[in-house]
């Protein structure tokens, strides 16, 4: 697999479609069964996925992932709650609109913020999806567990 850099994987010379792509198409690749083809369950791979890509973001504040999620449509961020860390994601690109399902479905975007808070307080951290469509609720949302 090449090794795009963020800001390459970023460039698209697209005249009429822009940056734009349409969610089921994203939906479509997350959901592959990955299990069939690499032997690892999906969720596994995604979250390191997500994790790698905090740490190459490699942001400085908790407010430039929110600006980073709001940018680039991965949802809309919040902070609900200090102690433990719980962060919210609304409108979240992965499960959003999803039927309930009996399981989170969100591994990707946990990684992320969890990959991106371990840059930011320099320690290890594991994102736990408390709250997802796929449980039948309205938003997204990861405890953080900040070792
Ligand atoms: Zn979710």
């Amino acid at each position: 697999m090449p090794k795009y850099d963020i800001n390459q994987l970023s460039t698209s010379h697209r005249k009429e479609f822009g940056r734009n792509i349409d969610i089921t198409v994203f939906r479509l690749v997350r959901f592959m069964d990955l299990k069939k083809s690499v032997g690892k369950e999906h969720y596994e791979i995604v979250y390191e996925a997500g994790k790698k890509l905090g740490h190459e973001l490699n942001p400085k504040t908790v407010e430039e992932v929110i600006i980073f999620c709001k940018d680039h449509k991965i949802g809309m961020l919040e902070i609900v709650g200090e102690n433990p860390l719980q962060i919210r994601v609304n409108e979240c690109i992965c499960c959003n609109g999803l039927p309930e399902c009996g399981e989170t479905l969100c591994h990707f975007e946990g990684g992320l913020i969890a990959g991106c808070l371990e840059k930011i307080f320099n320690k290890k951290v594991q994102a736990i999806e408390t709250h997802c469509a796929g449980l039948g609720d309205e938003f997204c949302q990861f405890e953080l567990k900040i070792y």
